[in-house]
């Protein structure tokens, strides 16, 4: 479990501008600094992403090729069945992941969902994998259902500050966000949130996301850092792009304010040369995801990522293991607390 020594939840948009206002090379290397205070700088976590229910989505995100709000010509899926989804779990252990990461295109899933979901998470649990799933909102009851059948991080991205929030989103608020990042904690799961660059966002709302993903009560194990991929169809097909530089800043400040967490790699690698995602690492990029599909926008292929990861002597992060011992005693902990909750609110009532 991540350690708050060393962890600052109080950063300000003054010293955040600071960093990004350092030189190149200044910023770079105290990125890279830090990093070797917490990580083997030559590994690299990888992760496999697999849509389970893929496009028709009601919410309107503005980038998001899935939402039912625009006509991007995705072939829509309905909910995998549970051991179609174990048979590409087994694909990715084989092709080198340590994580399977299972998304579905929902606003929040249905209590009729939960079941075939959970068995999901068993399932790929068994295999020897960590599992992560991005479902949409949670309620308290679905957060604390997936912890207990060993689901080990939650994905649910900010995506940008409160400030642009409304313009990218319209269909639920930065408070829900925020509060389904609470039950996920609550539950004793890990969590997985980031944003995505280059939406038409300014330098500052750059750093209010940052800021917002630093100061959370305990910063996000994993923080995915997304450059937009333009999906014709979607509103946000002909922004203008982000200088990739600014990119490998925002990379670079996200390792400074995040110490402890794996700074991501998502969608938009494959638009990135070798060279700018080997800048990425070196800014303190310690996390890809690994395979042919990002949800539905395409990846490198994975040989082009071993081929990269030789070159540059990288390994890949072989599993911590979280001890079902450890896991157990975060889940004993929150049911604990929910019944010391309970117990003083029946007393004062
Ligand atoms: S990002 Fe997620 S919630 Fe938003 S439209 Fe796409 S699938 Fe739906």
């Amino acid at each position: 479990m991540q350690t708050q020594a060393d962890v600052r939840h109080d950063w300000t948009e003054a010293e955040i501008q600071a960093l990004f206002d350092l030189p190149f090379n200044d910023l770079l290397f105290r990125a890279q600094t830090v990093h070797r205070q917490h990580f083997n700088p030559n590994e690299v976590q990888v992760s496999t992403l697999l849509s389970i229910k893929t496009g028709a989505c009601p919410e309107d995100c503005k980038y998001c090729p899935q939402s039912a709000h625009y006509d991007t010509g995705l072939e829509k899926q309905r909910l995998m069945e549970v051991e179609a989804v174990l048979a590409k779990a087994k694909q990715a252990k084989a092709a080198g992941s340590t994580r399977f990461c299972m998304g579905a295109a929902w606003k929040h899933p249905t209590d009729r969902d939960m079941p075939y979901v959970l068995e999901m998470v068993k399932g790929v649990k068994e295999l020897g994998l960590e599992t992560c799933m991005t479902l949409g909102m949670l309620k308290e009851h679905q957060a604390d259902q997936l912890a207990e059948a060993g689901l080990d991080y939650y994905n649910h991205n900010l995506d940008t500050s409160p400030e642009f929030y409304d313009k990218i989103i319209t269909t639920r608020t930065y408070q829900d966000r925020l509060d389904t990042l609470g039950h996920v904690r609550d539950a004793g799961m890990k969590i997985c949130s980031g944003g995505i660059l280059g939406m038409g966002e300014t330098a500052n709302d750059r750093i209010g996301l940052l800021k917002q993903l630093a100061n959370l009560p305990q910063q996000p194990e994993s923080v995915p850092i997304n450059m937009l991929v333009k999906v014709e169809g979607t509103p946000l097909e002909n922004v203008e792009d982000l200088d990739p530089l600014e990119f490998v800043r925002n990379i670079a400040v996200a390792r400074i304010l995040m110490p402890k967490s794996h700074v991501r790699l998502s969608a938009g690698r494959e638009q990135m040369s070798d060279e700018m995602q080997a800048m990425t690492f070196f800014a303190g990029a310690n996390s890809i995801f690994y395979g042919e599909c990002l949800l539905t926008t395409p990846n490198p292929e994975t040989n082009r990522d071993l081929q990269l990861f030789k070159r540059l002597g990288i390994n890949v992060e072989q599993r911590i293991e979280q001890t079902d011992a450890e896991q157990e005693e975060a889940i004993t902990r929150n049911l604990q607390a929910r019944k010391d909750d309970a117990l003083f609110y029946d007393a004062v009532n």
